[in-house]
């Protein structure tokens, strides 16, 4: 008899409350074989279903859509299963080692990627409270494929649990300590798939180990978070108990004093849900100038208008605010990393991030700055004192490698 290869597959599922992404990977080189993406679930006939096999075999690299009714994440799960069975990829291939899930909030509980049991799922539950819209659709997501395969490991994946190393110091609000607890009130920090691969990432683009290097993550997409992290380790990061804190973003507004919140109820007479889809939905580039696509801001500020000019303005302070105060938490800083839409294409936004920062040894080069490439590259003038990077992030890919860390043989 002969003994079968060990399975190198990993399925990642990033379940939200009205989608589902999914990429497989083929962890014996990190290749990818399919990606696809499933929105608008539970929302009459408009679902659509987007699958590209991306193998070199017949039909790899050509998407194949569907649109129609689905109505959960079962119907939603069964018919990606479907599409990668199409591709002779199906969930019940020997080759597939393991489904990965990102969960958005572990809590304090989960520091590590972790194997999902009966347990584990009682208390991402628990954790509700604090991801009303994230954990549920998460764990929707983990349920129904463990219905379709029981036999199968399923990992979490935590955006958290990168950030579980900051110290008390960074992880407290300064606010009555029992009634913190009793509610589990800390920053938890978020976006820590992104944080850690790209931090990583950034050391091994200036030949080092993680453990030899500190770097300032700056990831800017429409969700925005900065993180210090010392030696591969997470010291501060910008969101909190929720993504609502930290840098402006695409709509959200980050960092303002807490008692807006109490006036706008007070004053304004607005309800804390109204309050909550403001901070939340209307507000950071779009609350500021009605659009948060970069792009589309870029291109009403070089026609001369001054609302998108502001809106900028404001976002880049946030942004230079942060540089400066975890220069100071790190005291020394090897490299400052751009990911995510932004930050990886962006060029304006990284030019002026660090412009005016000469003195903490922060430049950028602006040939290097305004190349456009897929790979991880430096943007500061050889020899500068501090590393300025693009580092395209790749969460799908950081959630195989933790997944696959966990079970592959
Ligand atoms: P993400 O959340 O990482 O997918 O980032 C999405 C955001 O990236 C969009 O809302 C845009 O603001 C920004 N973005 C994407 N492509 C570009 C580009 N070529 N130039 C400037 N901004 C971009």
């Amino acid at each position: 008899m002969t003994a079968q290869p060990s399975p190198t597959r990993v399925l990642v599922l990033n379940s939200g409350s009205s989608s589902v992404k999914y990429q497989l990977l083929d962890m014996s080189d990190g290749s990818r074989l399919a990606t696809g993406l499933v929105e608008r679930i539970g929302e009459d006939s408009s679902a659509r279903l987007k699958h590209t096999p991306l193998g070199t075999g017949e039909g790899g690299g050509e998407s194949r859509e569907w649109n129609g009714p689905i109505a959960d994440h079962e119907t939603a799960l069964k018919a990606v299963a479907e599409q990668l069975a199409k591709d002779g990829l199906g969930l019940d291939s020997p080759e597939l080692a393991a489904i990965g899930h990102r969960v958005v909030h572990g809590g304090k509980s989960f520091t590590e990627p972790t194997v999902v049991d009966e347990s584990v799922l009682a208390e991402i539950e628990r954790l509700i409270p604090v991801a009303p819209l994230h954990n549920p659709a998460n764990l929707t997501g983990i349920r129904t494929a463990r219905a379709l395969r029981p036999d199968l490991p399923q990992v979490a994946v935590f955006d958290t649990a990168f950030h579980t190393t900051m110290p008390e110091s960074a992880a407290r609000y300064a606010i009555d300590v029992r009634t913190a607890d009793e509610h589990r009130v800390r920053r938890y920090g978020f976006h820590g798939t992104s944080h850690a691969y790209v931090s990583r990432a950034t050391a091994k683009l200036l030949g080092k180990a993680p453990e030899d290097v500190n770097v300032i993550v700056l990831h800017l997409g429409n969700g925005a978070s900065a993180s210090a992290v010392r030696g591969g380790k997470c010291v501060d990061t910008s969101m909190g108990l929720t993504p609502l804190e930290g840098l402006v973003m695409g709509t959200r507004s980050g960092d303002m004093d807490p008692a807006v919140i109490f006036h706008l109820a007070r004053v304004g007479g607005m309800s804390i849900d109204e309050i909550d889809t403001l901070l939340n939905k209307r507000s950071g580039l779009i609350g500021l100038c009605g659009d948060n696509d970069m792009r589309e801001i870029r291109r009403r500020i070089d026609e001369g208008d001054e609302q998108a000019q502001l809106a900028f303005d404001i976002y880049i302070h946030r942004l230079k605010k942060y540089i400066g105060a975890y220069y100071a938490v790190l005291g020394r800083v090897d490299a400052v990393a751009f990911t995510a839409g932004v930050g990886e294409n962006a060029a304006p936004v990284r030019a002026a991030a660090v412009a005016g920062l000469e003195e903490l040894g922060l430049t950028v080069d602006d040939g290097l700055n305004a190349v456009r490439a897929d790979e991880a590259r430096l943007i500061s003038p050889a020899g500068a004192r501090v590393a300025v990077a693009v580092v395209p992030t790749d969460e799908e890919l950081e959630i195989a490698t933790q997944t696959y860390a966990l079970v592959g043989q």
